[in-house]
């Protein structure tokens, strides 16, 4: 056998071998060996939670910042949810970031916005978020998945070049645990900080005042809210518009930076166009994606 005869015969198998994994990955049950009682539950928005979670055994359920959980609803909710709603979908668990430090193993934040029907269509609610935000109470017990993801890995520790975040609503969780973790290593001391948060309007600026304390208080922090429809009772001073076009206005020139994003598959989309036509090098472009369909 020819050298590409074997290299093509390899490539085959591994592709197939690769397909199949996928296959039975997709079909194996995700599993939820950690469990967690809610410690507390806040508003912080209009649509937009944060609870507070207790792992029983926080020795086992270990997480780097930035890492997402699946959060598995009960099993009586999931049933009463079908018996309202029986063409409805039939998942029973959704992906939600860290939004706290790991430093403190006894507990963590999610930062979870409700998904209603969109006014416009005859649908169910968002299954999970829904559960979350409706049927959560402080001292219940949730079943998690093993943290994983890889938004954040530590590869860029070496540098002193600038950190540009980018998020846009909801994404702005992962950022809440990676920033903490940020400034608890001083990462801020040596390199500058710039945080990108795009919403639609003041209602929906989840943490600002908290993100605009660190603006004053952390070195080298730069808090850059911005609303793509502002209303007028926001009397809103600051930036306007899509959150990739107020990065674009924000760096004129080329960019070297190391930037990590989250937020709406069309905000990654276009805020990596800008990234691209900076120069920035795509190895040094992290992303999580909040897809919800
Ligand atoms: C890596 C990752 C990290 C994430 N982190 C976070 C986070 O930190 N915080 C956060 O809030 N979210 C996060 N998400 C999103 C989250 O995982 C869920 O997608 C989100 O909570 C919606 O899930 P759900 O079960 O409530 O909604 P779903 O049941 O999936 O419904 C989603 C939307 O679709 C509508 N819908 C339902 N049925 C139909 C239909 N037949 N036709 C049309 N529309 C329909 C619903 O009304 C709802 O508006 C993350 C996602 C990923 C992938």
């Amino acid at each position: 056998m020819g050298f590409n005869k074997i290299h093509k015969t390899t490539w085959l198998v591994s592709i197939g071998i690769t397909l199949l994994g996928g296959i039975f990955s997709n079909l194996a049950a995700r599993e939820f060996p950690h469990r967690a009682k809610v410690v507390n539950l806040e508003n912080l928005t209009h649509n937009v939670k944060r609870i507070t979670l207790q792992p029983q055994d926080p020795t086992s359920f270990a997480f780097t910042p930035g890492q997402y959980v699946f959060l598995k609803a009960s099993d009586e909710y999931i049933a009463e949810f079908k018996a309202q709603y029986p063409a409805g979908r039939t998942h029973t668990s959704r992906a939600y970031s860290c939004a706290s430090s790991p430093s403190d193993p006894s507990q963590f934040d999610l930062i979870v916005k409700h998904y209603t029907a969109p006014p416009d269509k005859d649908v169910p609610p968002g299954i999970v978020s829904t559960y979350i935000h409706e049927h959560l109470r402080v001292g219940d017990m949730v079943d998690l998945s093993d943290p994983s993801g890889n938004l954040y890995t530590g590869s860029d520790q070496q540098t002193e070049r600038p950190i540009v975040v980018v998020a846009g609503g909801v994404g702005a969780s992962p950022f809440v645990g990676l920033l903490t973790y940020w400034f608890e290593q001083e990462i801020n001391l040596k390199r500058e900080i710039y945080f990108f948060l795009g919403v639609r309007s003041a209602r929906d600026l989840l943490l600002h005042e908290q993100f605009s304390r660190w603006g004053e208080t952390k070195k080298n922090f730069h808090y850059i809210p911005a609303l793509s429809d502002p209303q007028d009772e926001d009397n809103w001073q600051g930036a306007t518009g899509y959150i990739n076009v107020v990065l674009d206005n924000y760096f004129k020139e080329s960019l070297d930076a190391d930037v990590y994003m989250a937020g709406p598959p069309i905000m990654i989309r276009f805020t990596r166009k800008v990234l691209d036509a900076k120069g920035v090098n795509s190895d040094q472009i992290h992303r999580d994606s909040i897809r919800v369909r």
